[in-house]
């Protein structure tokens, strides 16, 4: 992305020098009284419109600092104001450039013009223009950009994190082993304890796929009508082990015959994602609910549980990836921390959403709301197959 704002930027400033210099043969006795900018320095023709298809914020100034053209951008983000430039660093940088004629390449902060944002990031290139102490200015908004860069650097720091542990719990348990070669009741012990860490690094793998391949095939690239009593049982069907080891019965409630515009697979994973949680949060001899209801142009899945809660402050944070509230606490459970950030992008994916009401001690209700198949929620009676349905 800087290589080609850096390449777009060298070939406009280019641009602009032909244009520039085919001007001054061409319209040599232009001055800026038309502008009114004073001393000969008038915007040259062509400039104007090559400087109004930029997608950067342009600016060119006079030999006084004057504005003499701003594109809308430029005024847009605040780096203009009336005739004056209004970062003090943008300024700096250009007065330098008209005395020594140099194109220059720099990064500035300005005060931020949108709401929530503290601070835009540009990165800028000013170069002269002309003989007439003219400058121009080319700046690139690339504050998404880098936290989207920042995000990235942090997931792959989580990332490398998380498989440390197991990796190193592993090696461990190896050399453990190694000492304890002649207690065969240790070494048995210690090789289950690394069958358990193998396991947690298959899950954190499986789950980095899914992650990537669902961010991968956002929207989702073949979608189809999903009837979601199917969906509920198979994922019901995968957590069953889990759930029956703590004596957690699975209920399914609500409207049967419902169907969504989707992915089956996606949905199945979701729902797991869900139901697993919700078993692995909550104490034994409970019950957890998978319900689904009409709601308008979509339908609701909503899984309850008796569980644990989540405290009210860690409800915003639940859906980041690698967040915990309780990390010793998911990693007993062998929890991934990814399993709701695969939830978020197969709603996301579907064009739907997932939301959470918990309570502390009393439990907690995840609800995915996905759109319906052909735009309204009906039922359809079990006994209509789904290809024949309306
Ligand atoms: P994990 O693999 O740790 O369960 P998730 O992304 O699935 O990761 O969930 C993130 C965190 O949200 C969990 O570590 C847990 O603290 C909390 N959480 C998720 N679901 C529930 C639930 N049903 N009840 C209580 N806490 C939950």
């Amino acid at each position: 992305m800087a290589m080609s704002f850096a390449a777009l930027a060298g070939f406009v400033v280019g641009a602009l020098a032909v244009l520039f210099y085919r001007n001054q043969i061409e319209a040599p006795s232009r001055t800026a009284a038309a502008d009114g900018a004073g001393d000969g320095a008038a915007l040259p023709q062509g400039i104007a419109s090559v400087l109004a298809v930029l997608p950067s914020s342009a600016v060119v100034l006079d030999a006084h600092d004057r504005v003499l053209r701003a594109s809308s951008a430029a005024r847009a983000f605040g780096l203009v104001k009336g005739d004056r430039l209004m970062a003090a660093e943008l300024l700096a940088l250009a007065r330098q450039v008209r005395r020594d004629g140099e194109i220059r390449e720099s990064e500035i902060d300005v005060a931020g013009h949108k709401f929530g944002q503290e601070t835009t990031n540009f990165a800028v290139r000013v170069a002269p223009l002309g003989s007439y102490g003219q400058v121009l200015v080319l700046a690139e908004d690339q504050t998404e950009r880098r936290r989207v860069e920042a995000v990235r650097r942090d997931f792959v720091a989580n990332v490398s994190h998380e498989l440390k542990t197991p990796v190193g719990a592993m090696s461990l348990l190896a050399e453990t082993i190694q000492d304890a070669a002649d207690d065969p009741e240790a070494v048995s012990r210690f090789a289950g304890r690394m069958q358990l860490e193998a396991a947690r690094l298959n899950y954190l793998i499986q789950d980095l796929i899914t992650l990537s391949r669902i961010q991968g095939a956002e929207p989702i690239p073949t979608p189809g009508q999903v009837a979601i009593d199917e969906a509920v049982s198979d994922a019901i069907d995968h957590c069953n082990t889990r759930a029956s080891a703590k004596d957690i019965t699975l209920v399914t409630g609500g409207i049967e015959g419902l169907r969504i515009w989707g992915d089956v697979e996606l949905l199945v994973t979701a729902l797991r994602n869900l139901i697993d949680n919700a078993v692995a949060y909550s104490p034994e001899h409970t019950r957890v609910v998978v319900s689904v209801r009409p709601a308008g142009d979509s339908v609701e899945i909503s899984v309850s549980d008796q569980g644990i809660g989540i405290p009210e402050e860690a409800l915003e944070r639940i859906f980041e990836r690698f967040f915990r509230v309780d990390a010793a606490r998911s990693r007993a459970t062998g929890g991934t921390g990814l399993g709701l950030a695969i939830v978020k992008h197969v709603a996301a994916a579907h064009a739907g959403e997932v939301s959470v009401w918990s309570k502390e001690g009393s439990g907690s209700t995840f609800t995915l709301r996905l759109p319906a198949f052909g735009g309204t929620a009906v039922a359809v009676p079990p006994s209509i197959p789904l290809e024949a349905a309306p």
